[in-house]
């Protein structure tokens, strides 16, 4: 049974009469991620701050981009609200030399920060199912210089299924919601690998200890678009 934890009894903090949601300025944003504890890892802070949230979202949005909150990035989907963005890259602590599988790679934000965090050595991996939101994430993500030297590859297809080529990860992070964590992530994890996604309203943190055995976490309370499956 998995240990479960209510995120806006235990990690929220008091922060009802300043929601953090509308900011000014991008480093307001992430003032207030550090304030309410969202980001409290300095590596973390520094890539976000380094990560500029308005490359990867649509110019008519301006200023949106600072506000703590989803935004559509077509195709009916969204760029991740950022203070989920940093709760799930806390959970994952991704360490430099790492390869990490990023499920769902929207408009690669969350991408290009992890990029940042696992240095020259490591790898991202991004796999998205839209072919234009991943040519759109490779574009963005290209700003920061980490397309053409090949920290960030970009795939398109099905991320609930297994990848050729790419496994092992260290790491796995999934931005939209399955029912279950799909079987292939598991496989495709290191011993000592950790896995971080959206399972229904929850987040859950799965840490693999032995080829055969898993360790669960759950922090409840959250929302996330589908993980789409295909149908072949
Ligand atoms: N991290 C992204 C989140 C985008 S929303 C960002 O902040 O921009 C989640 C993304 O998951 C969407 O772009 C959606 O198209 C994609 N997605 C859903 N199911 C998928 C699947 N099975 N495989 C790959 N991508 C998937």
């Amino acid at each position: 049974m998995a240990e479960k934890i209510n995120i806006f009894e235990e990690n929220n903090p008091e922060n009802e009469d300043d929601s953090g949601f509308v900011n000014e300025s991008y480093e307001e944003l992430i003032r207030h991620l550090e304030t309410d504890g969202y980001i409290q890892t300095p590596v973390i802070a520094e890539a976000f701050r380094k990560i500029d949230r308005k490359d990867f979202v649509p110019p008519e949005l301006g200023e949106e981009a600072y506000f703590d909150s989803a935004l559509a990035i077509g195709f009916d989907q969204t760029i991740s609200q950022p203070l989920v963005v940093a709760f799930m890259i806390e959970l994952l602590r991704p360490k430099p030399g790492e390869r990490v599988l990023d499920v769902g790679s929207g408009s690669g934000w969350q991408a290009a920060i992890l990029a940042d965090l696992v240095g020259e050595t490591g790898q991202v991996v991004g796999i998205e199912r839209i072919k234009e939101l991943a040519e759109k994430a490779k574009e963005n993500i290209g700003k920061y210089g980490f397309i053409d030297s090949g920290r960030v590859k970009i795939v398109v297809g099905d991320g609930s299924r297994k990848m050729e080529g790419e496994p092992p990860f260290n790491k796995i992070i999934a931005a939209a919601a399955a029912e279950e964590i799909p079987e292939a992530w598991k496989e495709e994890l290191v011993v000592g690998g950790r896995i971080v996604a959206p399972v229904g309203q929850s987040i859950v943190v799965i840490d693999k200890i032995k080829p055969d055995q898993f360790e669960t976490k759950e922090y409840f309370g959250f929302s996330f678009v589908p993980l789409v499956k295909s149908k072949n």
